[in-house]
């Protein structure tokens, strides 16, 4: 195995010109007590660490940035220690994949219900530090919703386990000063590996349930009527089980949709309301499926001349911004065009949920966008268009990028982790909060 293998080889992210110089070591512990001999290493060097999972990121934080640091896969850290089922719960280690976690306790019946696209790829590590959530987190929720608790190494050796109600410690200092300034796993939950490395989880497990499902779909004149509809089905907390908005659908795709449109499989017992919210035109199975079919080839598919690029990747509409979709969408695609990015498609899950930076849930849409790519557009001038789209957010009240979360912008949970960092250490991915973090980034794309 090669550095560059390990350092950005598993790399999704745009940012990927690294300073190999910078890295001054790259481990692959197989136990805490290995993993804990890296840290006690790097905190003598005064090195600082980057812990990674799968790679699978698009954030960019899982490289390190420019610091001068160790990275530390945990791809070898996937033990799936135990599992309860009859307590709903599976205790693993940080590396294990959902996917994984799911062939052992499939053929008992149960799921780990978090299910994002890179489940075969993303480890748990990983997804809580990014709180990933899959297509069905309105009913399932994020990580955070599926984890009971994480252990965590700190850069002073010390151990800790955060839950939702708070921390535990051997050293009972510790433990009183974090539970003081209130640490718990919300703060964990995207902190994207700047607290310290997680090595071992409690995750909740369901039983796989039977229910039977219908598919739906429901067209509406503008996009804003659509938000609208959205908006009810989360006042009346409708259990959808699969949501799926097409928003826009460039002329060289549109002849096979009729955007804005939602797909949507949910229970029997809810279609009368539902009905109530949007005019359903029932599918069979088989039409429901060819939807579905239709949603997964919209990022595969290319424009007649050129490519579609993920510019952006995601935007998180709720609240009023779910009422002013179509504003949303024209300012986004006016500035795509100014830029000369043609918007390609414009879809997503919906409706869904997120926490935004201070942990409050927000509920809406999460939406993906692709454009078309121009010849010539360097990775520098495509960054500073993703930096002005994340400018434009904030003025739409839209969450940049709910999914995998914008880094540098999050004021708010970037304050957080710098109060909690002042008593767990500084040593984890400290360019994450580097007030240059933009410009790092910028010279890494
Ligand atoms: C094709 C594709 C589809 C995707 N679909 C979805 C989706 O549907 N939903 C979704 O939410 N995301 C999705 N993602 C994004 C990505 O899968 C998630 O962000 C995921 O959580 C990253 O997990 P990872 O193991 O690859 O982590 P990495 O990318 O390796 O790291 C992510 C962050 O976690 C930190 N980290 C990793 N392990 C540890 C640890 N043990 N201790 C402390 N910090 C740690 C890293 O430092 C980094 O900051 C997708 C990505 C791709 C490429």
């Amino acid at each position: 195995m090669k550095l560059r293998d390990v350092a950005i080889g598993a790399n999704a992210s745009i940012y990927y010109k690294l300073d190999f110089k910078r890295i001054k070591g790259v481990f692959y512990p197989r136990t805490t007590g290995e993993l804990s001999q890296v840290i006690k290493m790097a905190s003598e060097k005064g090195l600082d660490i980057t812990m990674k999972g799968g790679g699978s990121g698009l954030s960019g934080a899982c490289t390190g940035g420019d610091s001068e640091r160790v990275m530390v896969s945990t791809l070898q850290m996937n033990d799936i220690i135990s599992v309860n089922l009859k307590g709903g719960y599976a205790d693993v280690e940080t590396g294990v994949t959902p996917d994984e976690l799911n062939a052992r306790i499939g053929v008992d019946g149960y799921k780990f219900w978090v299910a994002p696209s890179s489940r075969d790829i993303a480890t748990v590590g990983g997804l809580i530090s990014t709180d990933g959530g899959g297509n069905d987190a309105w009913v399932n929720g994020t990580m955070r919703d599926n984890t009971i608790w994480v252990k965590m190494l700190l850069s002073t050796g010390d151990e800790i386990t955060v839950s939702h109600e708070g921390v535990r410690a051997d050293d009972s200092e510790l433990e009183a000063r974090l539970n003081e300034i209130g640490m718990n796993l919300g703060d964990v939950a995207s902190a994207h590996g700047t607290l310290g490395a997680i090595t071992k989880m409690r995750l909740k497990i369901k039983p796989i349930d039977g229910q039977r499902l219908r598919g739906g779909i429901a067209e509406f004149e503008d996009a804003n009527a659509l938000g609208n509809a959205l908006a009810k089905m989360i006042d009346k907390q409708i259990p959808i089980a699969y949501g799926e908005s097409i928003v826009y659908a460039h002329p060289h795709i549109k002849s096979i949709l009729n955007p804005p449109l939602l797909i949507l499989e949910y229970p029997e017992a809810s279609h009368d309301v539902l009905s109530d919210i949007t005019n359903m035109r029932q599918l069979s199975r088989n039409e429901t499926d060819a939807m579905k079919a239709i949603r997964l080839q919209l990022p595969k598919r290319n424009p007649n001349e050129g490519v579609q690029i993920a510019l952006f990747e995601g935007y998180g509409f709720h609240d009023q911004s779910l009422a002013r979709l179509q504003e949303a969408v024209d300012r986004i695609h006016a500035l795509l065009m100014e830029n000369e990015f043609v918007p390609f498609a414009q879809y997503g899950h919906a409706p869904s949920k997120w926490y935004l930076g201070d942990n409050t849930p927000a509920y809406g849409i999460i939406m993906h966008s692709r454009e078309i790519q121009p010849a010539d557009k360097s990775g520098i001038e495509k960054f500073k268009v993703v930096k002005q789209i994340v400018n434009l957010c904030k003025e739409l009240d839209i969450t940049p990028k709910p999914e995998h979360k914008w880094i540098f912008s999050d004021k708010t949970k970037l304050d957080r982790l710098r109060e909690l960092r002042s008593v767990v250490g500084t040593r984890f991915n400290s360019f994450v909060l580097d007030p240059n973090c933009d410009r790092i980034l910028e010279a890494m794309a």
